[in-house]
């Protein structure tokens, strides 16, 4: 359409893409944001409830103050400026699901506004930069269910009531892709703080996106389209792209971007027309006369900054600066805070940061993809793994010993060295009882020696190999190594 700026690579009609993301998060806690009934997730539909989250008259609210503290972490952890006084608004609109009739949010006096969230990009650089434009306190509505029964929806009350943030961006996105590496980053410093456990599945984690298109260059906004309700990095992603080519197809075509909000259809893999801005409701929005505003002490919140941890960003460029990691492992060891915390843990009893990380990166990390552990559930402590390392480094045991080993100390409980000592597992080294293999295994292979001294090169490894197997891995591989071509030189 209109003609890149000048210098750009862009060719002539080439669009932009803008998202923002209004991001709904389930704070953990067990109570419910203005009652006593528990937030469980999977219990009997309907056992969670009582006269305030089901809106029975004369029923009042009382805030749960640890959804609060939870809410002010966040808003602190993507920098934003903390209102000492809030106020929580009710948002009218009928819905099978919400018995109130309305929802309690907040609307015109949010919790938090203008915070800063720099996406880490690939090794180690700064990717998009996206403002926060607030977060806010809410409560989420119950869930109808469409499959349960047939021709009939049922509605279960008992997430009614469970207290949620939303965290709502600036359009600052201009991908899919930089899009789902920001909601992973904002998922896992979520995680970090401990503010929501971010299951997606439970719907913890929800998002509504934002779309819409304009001309390279062009620095209006074009009409958007909100896609809502996804639960899933992957659909976000493709439910954007798919948005994003509908809206650039109809606009080259000389047509318009209507207001309107669409369903995402993971199965179809296409979005869907929910509702259209002509029938969207107006929530008639007002300070709910039930709830006080919501004052915060300064003391209460700078306390809570003070208990922040170390975010996962930070934590990345430490890992590459204290450690010397490369980016790729820092990324990795940072995933979860429970993986860096072992890995820190397992550094301080080796010398070696890169062999730590391997350890973890490797033996660790298969292990718990093989046994679907979470990191905190990794059996073996810290100081045990760097007991292993140093064995492997101090040539005890060779490198696949050692990773046998560790399995043996995650089955029997026993410690490395007991172990070690016990199955007699130490590297041999002894020049007498390594010949004694080397020449067991040269006398048993006549052809092969003498294909190797006409040249066949490649059969060391083939020696190597059974040599270790007839020393059940103790042999030292450097020692078998000098051995080996001293003999064959012969
Ligand atoms: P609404 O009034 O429809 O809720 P808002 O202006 O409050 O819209 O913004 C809601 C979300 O939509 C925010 O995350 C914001 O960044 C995003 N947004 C606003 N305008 C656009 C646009 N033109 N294109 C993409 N995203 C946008
Ligand atoms: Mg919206």
């Amino acid at each position: 359409m209109s003609a890149p700026r000048g210098g750009s690579s862009e060719p002539a009609g080439a669009w932009e893409a803008v998202i923002g993301l209004e991001i709904h998060v389930q704070l953990r806690t067990d109570r419910k944001l203005f009652c006593a009934d528990s937030t469980r997730f999977g219990d009997a539909p309907n056992a969670n409830v009582c006269p305030v989250c089901l809106g029975l008259p004369g029923a009042l609210p009382v805030l749960n103050r640890e959804a609060v503290e939870l809410a002010v972490r966040a808003a602190l952890a993507f920098g934003c400026e903390i209102h000492e006084t809030s106020i929580f608004a009710r948002k009218n609109y009928f819905y099978p699901d919400l018995p109130k009739g309305y929802q309690i949010s907040q609307l015109e006096r949010p919790l938090a506004t203008g915070g800063q969230f720099t996406v880490d990009g690939r090794d180690g650089k700064a990717g998009a930069a996206v403002r926060i434009r607030r977060i806010h306190m809410e409560e989420d509505a119950g869930k109808s269910l469409h499959d349960r029964f047939p021709r009939a929806t049922a509605v279960d009350l008992n997430r009614t009531g469970t207290p949620l943030i939303e965290l709502v961006s600036e359009p600052d996105l201009r991908s899919p892709e930089d899009t789902r590496a920001y909601l992973q980053q904002v998922k896992q410093v979520l995680e970090y703080l401990d503010v929501s456990d971010c299951n997606m599945e439970e719907g913890s984690l929800r998002v509504d996106a934002n779309v819409s298109v304009r001309p390279v260059g062009s620095e209006e906004l074009g009409t958007k389209t909100e896609v809502k309700n996804m639960n899933s990095f992957s659909g976000v992603e493709r439910a954007i792209r798919c948005e994003l080519v509908r809206q650039q197809e109809l606009l080259s075509r000389g047509g318009r971007v209507e207001h309107m909000t669409l369903l995402w259809d993971e199965v179809r893999g296409e979005v869907r027309p929910m509702r259209t801005k002509e029938e969207s409701h107006d929530y008639r929005y007002f300070p709910d006369p039930d709830l006080p505003p919501l004052v915060l002490l300064p003391a209460m919140v700078e306390r809570i900054r003070s208990e922040l941890p170390e975010l996962p960003a930070n934590r990345r460029a430490r890992f590459r600066e204290e450690y010397g990691l490369p980016a790729y492992d820092s990324e990795v060891l940072t995933s979860s805070r429970a993986l860096a915390d072992y890995f820190e843990e397992v550094v301080g009893g080796v010398d070696d940061a890169k062999q730590a990380s391997n350890w973890v990166m490797g033996p660790v990390m298969a292990t718990l993809k093989e046994r679907a552990w979470a990191p905190e559930e990794y059996p073996v402590p810290p100081p045990t793994l760097a007991r292993v390392i140093q064995l492997v480094q101090g040539g005890t045991v060779s490198t696949s010993v050692g990773r046998d080993l560790l399995k043996k100390v995650i089955e029997t409980g026993r410690s490395p060295d007991e172990i070690v000592e016990g199955e007699g597992l130490a590297q041999v080294r002894d020049e007498g009882q390594l010949e004694g293999w080397v020449d067991e295994i040269l006398a048993a292979h006549p052809d092969e020696v003498s294909r190797f001294k006409g040249g066949e090169a490649k059969l060391q490894g083939y020696f190597m190999g059974l040599i270790m197997k007839a020393s059940r891995g103790k042999a030292d591989p450097g020692e078998v190594v000098r051995l080996l071509a001293a003999k064959l030189r012969r």
